[in-house]
């Protein structure tokens, strides 16, 4: 959808097709960090997106699982930028919202794309929905059909499929008014990590990250994660106990490997597709915002398509593979369980001033988008 609306602000008439009645994923919640909001005002739609979220948290940080803090940083301090959080469902109909009616297309499945066989054809789209099969020649098609994208081998045929992080989330949302919190942060245990972010409403975003073996489900997943989190700080069980077992989505971590190329013959990759990576950092949404608004630019100043989507290739594929590169990094240390390397990666946190531990996270929030 942010392609959508990047493309049509630099002219292009452009046809979402989502195969669900609606986005998926949306029982819970997203962080956009300053390198998306600034993809939102170029939308105009920053305004309306800060509107749906709670105010930045006085406090947040990483603590160990007894509550202590390990780094603490105060709201509006100039090591954390200041991130956005709302419900993706919210996220979703602003998106919608900036689109014209009939743009998007629901419960229409793209289930192949010709790439175009020359530079001067065009790629088609082959759509399966309830009038069956069709094809859709367009000008550029773009794949952004997430993870576990079906069109990606069209464009990089020498990628493989998906690979498993080793590790699991479990998301979930409180409901309405049960419970509030002023701060939001992080707590790293052994091989465990809980994280959890107000939202507006008296709601608290939360998720938990564990290793599993790809593809386990628990029959009740509250029961296990209350008992794998017992003894864990407040309001970490709270949260837990007040979020029904059936709104917690549990997803396998996976990333896509790097690819050689975002681009061929009018497609183009974009988020999940071109570069799902792990929730590490809180960056993949944001990425995918970023990689719209390049795109559009691309196409705007190119002189034909092909040279826009070299240009895309080139904007961004280095800094996206980066990007996921450092969140696998910071997955991994989060993950850690052995209880020497742990006590030493506490002591490390705990000794580096907040500016020089969130330098790495600023340099990829600084980002400004191109002008469209
Ligand atoms: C636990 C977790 C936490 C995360 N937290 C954050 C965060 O805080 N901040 C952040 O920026 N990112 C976060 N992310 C990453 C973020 O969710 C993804 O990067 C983002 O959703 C990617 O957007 P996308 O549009 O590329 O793919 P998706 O969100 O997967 O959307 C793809 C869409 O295409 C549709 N679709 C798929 N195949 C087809 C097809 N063949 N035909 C038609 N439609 C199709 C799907 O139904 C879906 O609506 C998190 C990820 C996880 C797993």
């Amino acid at each position: 959808m942010a392609a959508a609306i990047a493309l049509r602000a630099v002219g292009w008439s452009v046809t979402v097709l989502e195969e669900h009645a609606r986005p998926s994923g949306a029982g819970s919640g997203i962080s956009l960090w300053p390198n998306a909001m600034r993809v939102l005002e170029q939308f105009k739609l920053a305004d309306q997106v800060r509107a749906l979220a709670a105010p930045v948290p006085s406090v947040g940080g990483l603590r160990v699982p007894s509550g202590r803090w390990l780094t603490r940083t105060a709201a509006g301090s100039a090591s954390l930028p200041d991130v956005v959080v709302l419900r993706r469902a919210d996220l979703h109909s602003v998106l919608l919202g900036a689109l014209p009616p009939g743009c998007l297309r629901t419960r229409v499945t793209a289930v192949g794309v010709a790439p175009a066989p020359t530079e001067a054809g065009r790629p088609t789209v082959f759509a399966r929905g309830a009038a069956g099969t069709t094809e859709l020649a367009a000008d550029l098609v773009v794949a952004a059909d997430g993870m576990r994208s079906s069109l990606r081998r069209h464009v990089a045929p020498e990628a493989g499929d998906p690979v498993y992080s080793g590790y699991t989330t479990w998301r979930g949302i409180t409901p309405a008014g049960t419970l509030s919190t002023g701060d939001s942060g992080e707590t790293w245990g052994r091989s465990a990590k809980f994280g959890y972010l107000p939202l507006q409403g008296e709601r608290v975003y939360w998720y938990a990250e564990l290793p599993a073996p790809a593809g386990r489900r628990d029959d009740n997943e509250r029961a296990a994660l209350l008992e794998r989190f017992a003894g864990w700080h407040e309001p970490i069980p709270s949260l837990l106990r007040a979020t029904p077992s059936d709104r917690i989505i549990r997803t396998d971590v996976d990333y896509v490997p790097k690819l050689p190329t975002y681009v061929r013959g009018g497609v183009a990759l974009l988020g999940d597709a071109a570069h799902g990576m792990t929730p590490d950092l809180g960056q993949g949404g944001c990425q995918a915002l970023e990689d719209a608004v390049v795109l559009a630019t691309c196409v705007a100043q190119g002189s034909d398509v092909a040279s826009a989507l070299d240009a895309y290739d080139a904007g961004r594929r280095p800094r996206t593979q980066a990007v996921a590169t450092a969140a696998r990094r910071m997955g991994w240390i989060s993950e850690w369980g052995n209880p020497a390397a742990v006590a030493l990666r506490n002591l490390a946190v705990r000794l580096t001033p907040p500016r020089i531990a969130l330098a790495p996270l600023s340099r990829i929030s600084d980002w400004a988008p191109p002008s469209i």
